[in-house]
């Protein structure tokens, strides 16, 4: 049997998954990384854990400090039980607009949770520069600053990029996730691309971000709106500056809620809607490589925290969108 070390060697070395369905619909083998499996629920847990340890490496906070981040949630989830795991405090800052079991869970791990209204980035009011704000203001504290700390995407090419080359032994044929920080995606991007120049990455944007369009016409452009949480960038962030991108699409929060609703139904995964979206991307990513190649795809976090949302009869039918069949009304 293996054993860690400790809690915090939990995070990383999740296992990879072959998609049935995805890879039936798409004559390819579409294998899924997942992150739900790390102990914050969430791929975000590699970032908080390389964060922290980048600010303890440089000697920024010292014992009993403090880490402030503004979040849509699952990053101060993997940083909020960092900190605890090395007895720091954790103030944490999100949108109002971000699920309710998020906010609940931080509270639950000991988080001082501040909710800020949603507001665009060039708003000083906007959750990231107000948590910046908090930062300053707070003896021995650090900013996280995910969107521009790279440390956010090492833990991708040093973790998960080496780790899915090693799971499917090196025949890789593309990659595709969405983006929020632009971590994972650049940085498996570019730690695959280490390996092997041939590796095709793709972008799997949302409605409502600006990338797709930047990526394509090299325009920063949104069009439309995804309740898609975690995911949908309008700048080029730090981490995404030398992304390798060869392709883009852009995924419709119906075409990503059909994969989430398959892989539940059919396969047993309950996932959030940006693993929907990164799985309808490799669908798509898949189709234009051509039938046989070998593509990879995060499953970023679980559905369990999204129960008044996604999996929500009455939340989805205020939102427009399909409901699973199975959901029984409140
Ligand atoms: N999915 C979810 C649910 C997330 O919380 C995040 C992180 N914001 C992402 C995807 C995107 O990851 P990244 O920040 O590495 O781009």
């Amino acid at each position: 049997m293996h054993v860690t070390k400790d809690t915090l060697a939990l995070i990383g070395n999740t296992p990879l998954v072959r998609l049935k369905g995805p890879s039936e619909a798409s004559g390819c083998d579409i294998f899924g990384k997942c992150e739900f499996a790390n102990p914050g629920a969430s791929v975000k847990d590699r970032a908080a854990l390389f964060i922290v340890e980048d600010a303890e490496q440089k000697g920024l906070i010292q014992p009993g400090g403090t880490i402030v981040e503004g979040t849509a949630g699952n990053t101060g989830i993997g940083l909020a039980l960092v900190a605890n795991a090395k007895g720091y405090k954790s103030i944490i800052v999100m949108p109002e607009t971000q699920s309710r079991e998020k906010m609940d869970t931080l509270r639950a791990l000991g988080a001082e949770l501040v909710t800020v209204p949603a507001a665009p980035y060039s708003n000083q009011g906007h959750f990231v520069h107000t948590s910046r704000r908090l930062a300053e203001e707070t003896e021995n504290a650090i900013w996280a600053n995910q969107f521009d700390n790279v440390a956010n995407r090492r833990a991708h090419i040093v973790g998960t990029a080496a780790e899915i080359w090693e799971q499917m032994e090196g025949r890789v044929d593309g990659f595709t996730c969405a983006v929020g920080t632009g971590g994972t995606l650049a940085g498996v991007g570019l730690g695959l691309k280490e390996k092997d120049e041939g590796v095709t990455i793709a972008l799997s944007d949302p409605y409502g971000a600006a990338l797709y369009e930047y990526y394509a016409h090299g325009e920063l452009k949104s069009e439309g709106s995804s309740v898609a949480e975690g995911i949908g960038q309008g700048r080029i962030t730090a981490n995404l500056e030398g992304a390798p991108v060869d392709t883009q699409f852009r995924i419709s929060d119906e075409e990503g809620l059909e994969w989430v609703r398959r892989l539940l139904a059919e396969e047993g995964l309950c996932l959030g809607l940006s693993s929907g979206i990164n799985v309808a991307g490799a669908v798509r990513l898949a189709k234009e490589l051509g039938p046989g190649k070998r593509i990879a795809t995060i499953l970023c976090d679980t559905g369990f925290r999204y129960l008044s949302t996604l999996y929500n009869r009455e939340w989805l039918e205020k939102k427009d969108l399909p409901v699973f069949p199975w959901l029984a009304a409140d």
